[in-house]
């Protein structure tokens, strides 16, 4: 499945994107251990009808945010390997998330429970020719992230290239410093503890929402509690957004800042300028490691489900006043299509302010 900034770079290189994912992750209440898996047969195909000299790389995300943050199994990623190997394609990880992709491993795949996160993580590294990371995610890290590779003539490469924009990799795009953060972050990061503490915090802001029936994606994934925002406004069009409008709504309600995951991030098709629709329209509530207790979870909670219980009466959602190019879901700008009348909020004083978007 695509990933919004991922693809925008896929793109501005030439390249055209397709998407491999077994069709459970399109469902939000298929309840599949692992709806990150690669459909094999989906990407056979695509190599048979595009040729494997026209496919750079396979890139395989653990855990796939989009789905809802949806692990893949390691049986799944061996099978990806067999494949590609046979007609010589390599993987890349996408590992923003990946010690959460190898903690559902240990939970959920048969034979992995006795297994430690590191030595499962290490394992899904064995499997894949290079990894990209954004090591805000996993590993706690301010800033930056890395690209390592196993052919050591490609890294030479990628080296030359940091020269080039950001300066020598010890000391250029990312100061020593930050590279000493996200060191130690990588380390912390395969602390089980932290690690449960984390996943269990998700977990816990989806059963307050589960439990009053507010629409959540299944399984709960690692990093995130998603709503499906076409269940929570059923009134409201595609056209209309009914994801950025729920955003926007529980924004008046509390002052939480969620993000959508829905028709605003996925953009205009480059070839038709159409609005790309996928089917998965989601409010995305990302919960930053180690900054919020349990009791904030329970303001997130009670905001949701008192503007999802309003759901019905509003009945129209929000249009571009400002549309930007690319990635127009970080800058974009909205009005509501006609002035809200029933259900939405009047923005409250002393709203809680609390962050649950892109840094988490
Ligand atoms: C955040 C993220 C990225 C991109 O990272 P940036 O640091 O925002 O460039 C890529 N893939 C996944 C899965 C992410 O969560």
């Amino acid at each position: 499945m695509y990933f919004t900034t991922t693809r925008i770079h896929q793109e501005l290189n030439g390249g055209t994107f397709h998407d491999v994912i077994i069709s459970e992750a399109h469902d939000p209440f298929s309840d599949h251990p692992f709806k990150g898996n690669v459909d094999i047969d989906a990407l056979e195909n695509l190599i048979q009808e595009v040729g494997a000299d026209a496919i750079p790389y396979v890139s395989v995300a653990a855990t796939v945010n989009l789905a809802g943050g949806q692990p893949i199994s390691l049986a799944n990623l061996a099978e990806v390997r067999e494949l590609t190997n046979r007609y010589g394609i390599s993987i890349i990880l996408d590992a923003a998330r990946a010690v959460e992709n190898a903690w559902f491993i240990k939970q959920r795949e048969p034979g992995w429970s006795g297994h430690s996160v590191a030595q499962i993580l290490k394992e899904m590294c064995a499997l894949t020719d290079g990894a990209a990371m954004s090591a805000k995610k996993d590993s706690y890290a301010n800033v930056g992230g890395w690209l390592a590779m196993r052919d050591p003539e490609l890294a030479e490469k990628a080296r030359n290239l940091v020269v080039v924009y950001e300066g020598l990799h010890t000391y250029g795009g990312m100061a020593g410093r930050d590279l000493a953060a996200v060191a130690q972050g990588i380390v912390d990061s395969v602390q089980e503890d932290n690690i449960r503490a984390r996943v269990e915090q998700v977990a816990y802001l989806a059963g307050c929402l589960q439990d009053a029936g507010v629409p959540v994606v299944q399984p709960v994934g690692g990093h995130a509690v998603f709503l499906d925002a076409t269940a929570v406004l059923p009134e409201i069009p595609r056209a209309e957004f009914p994801a950025q409008t729920l955003a926007a709504v529980l924004y008046l309600d509390s002052g939480i800042r969620s993000i959508e995951r829905g028709a605003v991030s996925a953009g205009r098709d480059p070839a038709t300028g159409e609005n790309r629709y996928p089917k998965l329209e989601l409010v995305r509530l990302t919960i930053p490691r180690r900054v919020y207790t349990q009791s904030h979870m329970d303001i997130v909670a009670d905001s949701v489900i008192r503007v999802a219980k309003q759901g019905k009466a509003i009945t129209n959602g929000l249009r571009f006043v400002h549309e930007p190019e690319a990635l127009r879901f970080f800058q974009g700008r909205f009005e509501p299509v006609a002035q809200w009348q029933h259900g939405v909020p009047a923005p409250r004083p002393g709203a809680s302010d609390l962050i649950l978007q892109e840094l988490s």
